[in-house]
């Protein structure tokens, strides 16, 4: 998966700096197994948990997601593809037993927080 999001984004450096700092240790840009240019963002292997923070444009998150009206057929072409391409990710990493948390970039940390650690004791 290519780095479309860019770079590591202020809500997922906010929530990797709480997991830390509760004794949580994470791999960052994880492979998904036999995906080979997919990633996860925030992955516990061991639990097979996979928390990725989607943006907000690149995801289209229904809060703030748009399509440029410049070059529109590309754009919606592109975010279609996007989209696909997470919920495959997501249905594969499930099919594999891994539990999957997408939040969007929008999101609080805090909120974030509370539902990844939910999945870790869980
Ligand atoms: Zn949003």
């Amino acid at each position: 998966m290519r780095k479309v999001k860019g770079k590591d984004n202020q809500a997922e450096m906010a929530l990797r700096r709480l997991l830390w700092a509760a004794g949580h240790r994470y791999r960052v840009h994880h492979p998904v197994p036999d995906l080979r240019r997919c990633s996860i963002d925030v992955a516990f292997p061991g639990r097979k948990v996979a928390v990725f923070v989607d943006g907000c444009f690149w995801h289209s998150c229904p809060d703030h997601g748009r399509t440029p009206k410049t070059n529109a057929g590309f754009w919606a072409a592109k975010l279609a593809h996007n989209a696909a391409r997470d919920a495959n990710v997501t249905w594969y990493l499930r099919h594999l037993g891994w539990t999957v948390l997408r939040f969007w970039t929008h999101c609080t940390a805090a909120e974030m927080y509370e539902v990844v650690a939910e999945a870790l004791n869980g």
